[in-house]
């Protein structure tokens, strides 16, 4: 005796109760092709193709983005963007639409992708604040604020006093100054 396991179009099947075809074969994808230096937070467009089943049946393509992450099963071109500096080693593989649980070997190669963080700008501070009218030599703090990395580093701030003269460079975005007359 046999059991026959159909799996009606009309209901739709998950992975694991569609029956395999036997002996069905699906031929490994090309090494990805796409950008092989991009920066953190760009999508980029990433491409493979070549994978076919020896049984005729349509195919759908994965990607494994050399970060821990896979992309959900479908088209043989994708868009991709790395949150992280790095070099990821990108690979694709195929399966059958038909018979997921036929799939084919990873891409013989990977993409070798540098992503590198881009170059750092710092936005420039609030006009300093502080007393406008002051004797000579009295002291007095001026502060400033609103700077910000775009990489998210901290900043040291410097006062530029107008008279040739500036503060050092500090963490806080304060400093105390007297002029003389
Ligand atoms: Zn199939």
């Amino acid at each position: 005796m046999f059991a026959i396991v159909v799996c009606p179009l009309a209901i739709g099947c998950s992975e694991t109760d569609t029956p395999a075809a036997p002996d069905e074969t699906i031929s490994a994808p090309a090494r990805p092709s796409g950008p092989r230096v991009t920066e953190t937070w760009e999508a980029e467009s990433y491409s493979t193709s070549g994978s076919s089943s020896n049984l005729g049946h349509a195919v759908e393509y994965q990607f494994d983005w050399g970060d821990g992450k896979l992309s959900v099963w479908g088209a043989p071109a994708r868009e991709q963007t790395w949150n992280n500096a790095g070099i990821f080693r990108a690979r694709a593989r195929a399966r059958c639409v038909q018979h997921p649980v036929s799939r084919s070997p990873w891409s013989a190669g990977e993409l070798a992708v540098s992503v590198k963080l881009p170059p750092e700008s710092i936005s420039p501070p609030q006009q300093p604040q502080g007393l406008d009218h002051l004797q000579s030599g009295v002291f007095a703090v001026y502060t400033t604020s609103g700077a910000i990395s775009n990489l998210g580093h901290g900043l040291e701030y410097r006062f530029d006093w107008g008279n040739g003269t500036t503060s050092p460079w500090r963490s806080t975005p304060a400093a105390v100054n007297a002029w003389a007359r």
